[in-house]
């Protein structure tokens, strides 16, 4: 069953006005009508292929749409925003008041405080699991549950969720299954082993720039065209809907992905090869000691790697500090939160894109203070940024001799 979410991409036939090679960029909020009842056919959904206002579909935003559906394999997809729109709007389509979502206790920090501190407040409940444990998750079932959701991937304990058998007892018990695939484009497709919807946050890998917050979602056409309904479609009414300008260039970044999803792979698996040998506490999936290493390689796609994505514990807050500190004055890097860019970026977690999550929940799940994220970048000499990452681990006195 190979995939080949970059060949998906790459067959897509989207050109311009002029049959430009890139497509035209639609930069209009509205569209004219030749006839009136044109107007209200459309606002019935009775009008293939017209648009009618760029909040519910703009052509620049169907093009990358496209694009995201044909990576994933899923019959449509929407663009959005942020990363938090394509999320809240999707959990928000699938549930109302007294519903309940089961959801894994390790994801994106703003993704666990609207499911904990947000959504109660309008009567949705939340059950935290180990996502690794099933056995849990089928005990957190309820009549009213609606939806399970993880990250393929989990932020930051890089925790591999097994979407095969979430989506068999999902499928059991009529619930969707949800998945965050923000860490894993092209590496992973959700969708084919089984998940209902995949989300993204594209602010990330997918656009790769830094220079912009976007997110999709990205499911069945039913699902898509019941978000986009003018009379009651989460993602038209709360209106979150991405810039149609910011839209064509993440689509054209999105055609270097796998490229760049491959050089962030090798060069994360580079250094996570050797600080291992070190004896640094290190997590990343490409490593055999990674406890969902064979679940990994059975699910991901061939050639893309195992991410760029990689957990260095250090034990203390202090530790970590200095030692990003040695990292960004030894220019490895930039200290600062997100990943998917160029330059390798470096963060501690626990105090900063998971300081939504309490202290006391931190270290349940094994979160230390000490824990440095890292998104290893495109380093050419890959070689040379691990030997000053040596270099800054033994000033701080973490490697003997
Ligand atoms: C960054 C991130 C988000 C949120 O995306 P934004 O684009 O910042 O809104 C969600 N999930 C994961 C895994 C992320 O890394």
């Amino acid at each position: 069953m190979k995939f080949d979410p970059a060949s998906k991409i790459q067959q897509l036939k989207q050109f311009g006005e002029f049959g430009d090679v890139n497509p035209s960029i639609t930069d209009s909020s509205t569209y004219t009508f030749l006839h009136g009842s044109d107007m209200a056919k459309t606002f019935e959904g009775m009008m293939e292929g017209c648009f009618l206002y760029s909040r519910h579909w703009n052509p620049t935003n169907k093009y990358l749409s496209e694009a995201l559906a044909a990576m994933e394999d899923t019959e449509s997809a929407w663009v959005t925003g942020s990363g938090m729109a394509a999320i809240t709007c999707a959990l928000l389509q699938l549930c109302k008041q007294g519903d309940h979502i089961i959801t894994s206790v390790t994801t994106y920090g703003g993704t666990f405080a609207f499911l904990k501190n947000w959504l109660p407040k309008y009567g949705i409940e939340v059950t935290f699991v180990d996502i690794s444990d099933l056995e849990s998750i089928k005990k957190a079932i309820q009549k009213k549950t609606k939806v399970i959701y993880t990250e393929s991937v989990t932020n930051p304990l890089l925790q591999v969720s097994d979407i095969p058998a979430l989506s068999v007892i999902a499928k059991n018990h009529n619930i969707q299954l949800m998945v965050d695939n923000t860490f894993t484009p092209m590496i992973i497709s959700p969708k084919r082993l089984g998940a209902d919807v995949v989300v993204y946050s594209m602010t990330k890998f997918i656009n790769g720039k830094n220079d912009c917050v976007a997110g999709a979602i990205c499911g069945t056409e039913k699902f898509i065209s019941d978000l986009s309904n003018v009379n009651d479609g989460t993602a038209m009414l709360l209106g979150p809907v991405l810039d149609p300008m910011r839209s064509a260039s993440i689509l054209k970044n999105i055609h270097t992905l796998h490229i760049r999803m491959r050089q962030h792979s090798s060069n994360a698996m580079y250094i996570a090869e050797r600080l291992e040998k070190l004896g640094v506490s290190i997590r990343y999936p490409g490593l055999e000691s990674h406890a969902q290493h064979q679940l990994h390689k059975q699910i991901m796609n061939e050639s893309f790697g195992f991410g760029g994505m990689l957990a260095i514990d250090l034990g203390t807050g202090e530790k970590a500090n200095e030692f990003m500190q040695g990292l960004q004055d030894n220019g490895v890097g930039y200290l600062a939160v997100s990943l998917g860019y160029f330059k390798t970026l470096f963060s501690c977690s626990g105090k900063s894109t998971s300081s939504e999550i309490p202290q006391q929940i931190q270290d349940e799940m094994g979160l230390s203070e000490g824990l440095v994220r890292f998104s290893v970048g495109l380093d050419n000499d890959i070689a040379n940024s691990y030997l000053v990452i040596e270099k800054c681990l033994r000033e701080i006195g973490m490697v003997k001799t």
